[in-house]
């Protein structure tokens, strides 16, 4: 970091959780493993440890698998990698499906006091009565008989089972519709990715959430508030159950312009193979943004500087990326490329047809990053952008010294070379154009800069809206470019710099007769494309 010296970023928020005590808050950050972990999802698991930690308590990470439909090892796994990525370290790791029997007793505790019902109406009739504040015909099954379809036709997945669910009995007529008997367990015959056959029905989100939380000791139940309406519902069942009631607390979901964070969309961008996979960098996913370029410093600073605002927010990508630019601009090594297209040859007349090399600092402002061999040479590239030059002008060479042109052969438009000569007496504090420069050696590098564009062409996408009307036709753009020698050595993750250009990380190092990959990363200036 900058001379040693760690920024360190403070919260712009008070930690204030309703009724914590120092030392006994538990948090808890339940995702489901039926995707890979989004931006979004850091900052519920990153707000969720900062306030354990705060209070010096624990956070429990609780894999939320009820729905084996939706759930894989593959993505468990992936989940446990970026949360160890992203440095939020939980007390301990559990599962839902770790209390399918307790869930089942209690489901049967529901049934026995009168506070649940099994209901076998069809779909959408069960919706349409759930608009309108109808009962359901079913709603005054006897106990014996909810009993009898809950423990042996659902339980078993029988034909019957499968036409019917557990309705908790609350209030059909309830202005908050999500009081309207909501539905507890259904049956789901897909193997679970953990207990396998043994289950053919699973207990619904809105009914393992509260039993677990309080199950587990869960002091706070950080909740993002499209789940308000559903409050009612969570305290209804921990009362029912007489368990030990949990505080909620909400915070807003936090949303990019033009990205989708749903893992059921982002699932359908890998099946249609618009991307690769799930770590593709233009993806709003851990592994997504990292491979873009974000840093864990950058993408912490970022959640903690934004707090746990209440509001939904519709973020513009420039923020994070300004963020992540201050993380690493103090120490990202910097190096040269000339664009390939129309690069321009220089001539130094003055100079010995010799190439030399000199060891030279990789970052002006920080001698820690180290020194790299520089090499100089009679023949050198640049910009063709740089190349607007007249006969006569004096200009620098960026770290080198003075020259002055003294031919530009062009065609038409196009400079075709230039000649020049050495001027090292000359003022660089003189000279209006500073201009990067690459020896024209067997040395230089080809590289592949690659730039991206959103997925998707609409800032904020409505309820409405079908995301697949919204592709972005062309996303990936590449760009050839010769770098100088230092790019061979570069390994994949490796964040630079271009002098002129902008930062980079390595996606494919150098190969011999292959070039180095780099993408652009961002810094959050407000270019067309962000
Ligand atoms: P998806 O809709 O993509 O499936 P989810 O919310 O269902 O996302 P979970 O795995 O259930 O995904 O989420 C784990 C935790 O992350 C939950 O507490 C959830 O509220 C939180 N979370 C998910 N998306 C966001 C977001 N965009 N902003 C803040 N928190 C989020
Ligand atoms: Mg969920
Ligand atoms: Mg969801």
């Amino acid at each position: 970091k900058n001379g040693g010296k760690k920024e360190t970023h403070k919260a712009n928020f008070e930690i204030d959780l309703p009724g914590a005590e120092m030392g006994k808050v538990v948090t808890r950050f339940p995702p489901e493993p039926s995707g890979y972990l989004h931006i979004g999802h850091a900052k519920a698991a990153i707000l969720n440890e900062y306030f354990a930690h705060n209070y010096k308590g624990q956070l429990v990470i609780r894999f939320d698998d009820t729905n084996p439909t939706k759930e894989k090892e593959e993505f468990q796994d992936s989940i446990i990698e970026d949360l160890a990525l992203l440095g939020v370290k939980g007390e301990k790791v559990t599962f839902s499906s770790d209390y399918f029997d307790t869930m089942y007793d209690l489901a049967i505790k529901l049934i026995k006091d009168g506070n649940a019902y099994c209901d076998d109406t069809p779909l959408e009739k069960m919706r349409e009565e759930r608009m309108v504040g109808e009962a359901s015909a079913r709603r005054n099954r006897s106990v014996e008989e909810n009993l009898h379809i809950f423990t042996e036709e659902m339980k078993n997945g029988t034909e019957e089972g499968l036409k019917n669910c557990l309705r908790a009995k609350i209030d059909y007529t309830a202005p908050n519709k999500a009081l309207r008997d909501p539905v507890m367990y259904r049956c789901n015959l897909t193997p679970h990715h953990r207990t396998g056959t043994q289950w053919k029905m699973y207990p619904i989100y809105d009914f393992c959430v509260p039993v677990v939380d309080s199950i587990e000791g869960i002091t706070h139940a950080l909740r993002t508030n499209e789940y308000r309406d559903r409050n009612p519902q969570y305290q209804w069942i921990q009362k029912a159950l007489g368990l030990r009631p949990v505080e909620i607390w909400d915070f807003g979901r936090v949303n990019f312009v033009r990205t989708l964070l749903s893992k059921r969309k982002l699932q359908w961008f890998v099946d249609k193979g618009h991307v690769a996979n799930w770590d593709d960098p233009r993806f709003p996913t851990i592994r997504g943004v990292r491979r873009r370029g974000m840093t864990i410093e950058g993408l912490r600073n970022f959640i903690i500087s934004q707090g746990p605002s209440k509001n939904i927010i519709n973020m513009d990508w420039s923020t994070i990326w300004a963020m992540n630019k201050k993380v690493i601009d103090p120490v990202a090594p910097r190096f040269t490329a000339v664009y390939a297209e129309n690069a321009v040859p220089v001539k130094l007349l003055n100079v010995p047809a010799e190439a030399y090399t000199e060891e030279k600092p990789k970052h002006k402002k920080n001698p820690e990053v180290g020194n790299k061999p520089v090499v100089y040479f009679n023949e050198l590239l640049i910009d063709q952008a740089d190349a607007d030059l007249v006969e006569g002008e004096e200009i620098t060479f960026m770290d080198w010294g003075n020259v002055i042109v003294s031919k530009v052969n062009k065609e038409g438009d196009v400079v075709k070379s230039i000649e020049a000569n050495l001027h090292l007496e000359g003022d660089f504090r003189k000279t209006s154009k500073k201009i990067t420069w690459l020896a024209n050696t067997s040395d230089k590098v080809d590289v592949d800069l690659v730039d991206f564009d959103h997925l998707i062409t609409k800032d904020k996408l409505e309820e409405e809206d079908n995301f697949e009307d919204f592709l972005t036709p062309e996303t990936e753009f590449h760009t050839k470019a010769f770098a100088d020698l230092n790019i061979r050595k570069l390994k994949t993750g490796d964040i630079i710099q271009f002098e002129r250009k902008g930062y980079y990380r390595v996606d494919q190092p150098y190969k011999e007769g292959k070039p180095a990959v780099l993408f652009t990363i961002p810094d959050g200036k407000a270019v067309s494309k962000y």
